[in-house]
């Protein structure tokens, strides 16, 4: 993929969290790996979203090391650089606070599937991953984070791309997929369905979960060899897709 075309993808995915109502301010952050070539372009640290440009946003090699752009990239660079590491499946990754993630997050309470939204998106629960050590926050606290990710997916024998987000604890909400568009699509659809889960333990603390076979049936309708329901729509803003 040409670097011009990298960078306009990223601007553009970040300039989306705002509009979606994922961020306040700047918090937050979107970036996408081009492995052929090497690089990852990445929001720089602290940049209004409004301000950002393909002339100001971070290019950077699998290190992390800068390459191109004014300003340090995102503090949370090394976050996504340990999860395009371990997930080669994954080209682009998306970080936010978003409120009802967020509160998950807080509690360490994991995102249940309660109902078919959800099915439609993620293969069952999406994790609160294992919170860090001490030493591992006083320490490369960003790529601990990530690791944390990692060591969940593995050590559940989970696949990245059937359960694309994790939720960080007392942090907020890790998504990705194929590109830009794909991780923030998973974003704007998380924030959904934890705000319905939010809801529903407010009304029912013990809620049941949707049962398995609606489960699977919903989840492969949409992905795998059979699916049948694939035009999705990836919102306004999304037609470079
Ligand atoms: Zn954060």
């Amino acid at each position: 993929m040409e670097l011009q075309v990298l960078k306009k993808l990223v601007v553009d995915g970040n300039k989306e969290l705002p509009k979606q109502n994922l961020v306040k301010y700047s918090w937050g952050n979107v970036s996408q790996i081009d492995r052929q070539n090497s690089v990852i372009v990445i929001k720089p640290v602290g940049m209004p979203y409004d301000e950002l440009t393909c002339g100001n946003v971070s290019v950077v090699n699998l290190q992390g090391k800068v390459l191109e752009g004014p300003f340090k990239p995102s503090v949370d660079l090394d976050i996504h650089r340990a999860l395009y590491e371990h997930f080669p499946e994954v080209n682009a990754i998306v970080h936010t606070h978003s409120t009802y993630a967020t509160i998950m997050a807080q509690l360490r309470r994991p995102i249940e599937c309660y109902g078919t939204t959800h099915a439609d998106y993620f293969n069952g629960t999406v994790p609160c991953v294992g919170e860090l050590t001490e030493e591992q926050v006083a320490g490369a606290y960003e790529w601990h984070t990530g690791m944390a990710i990692v060591r969940y997916f593995q050590e559940h024998n989970l696949q990245p791309s059937d359960v694309p987000a994790a939720l960080s604890p007392f942090h907020g909400v890790f998504t990705w997929g194929s590109d830009v568009w794909d991780a923030v699509h998973k974003a704007v659809v998380l924030e959904e369905i934890a705000k319905m889960a939010v809801f529903m333990h407010a009304l029912q603390p013990n809620p049941e979960q949707l049962p398995g076979y609606v489960l699977d049936r919903h989840y492969h309708r949409k992905h795998g060899a059979n699916a049948y329901f694939t035009n999705d729509d990836y919102g306004a803003g999304m037609v470079t897709r």
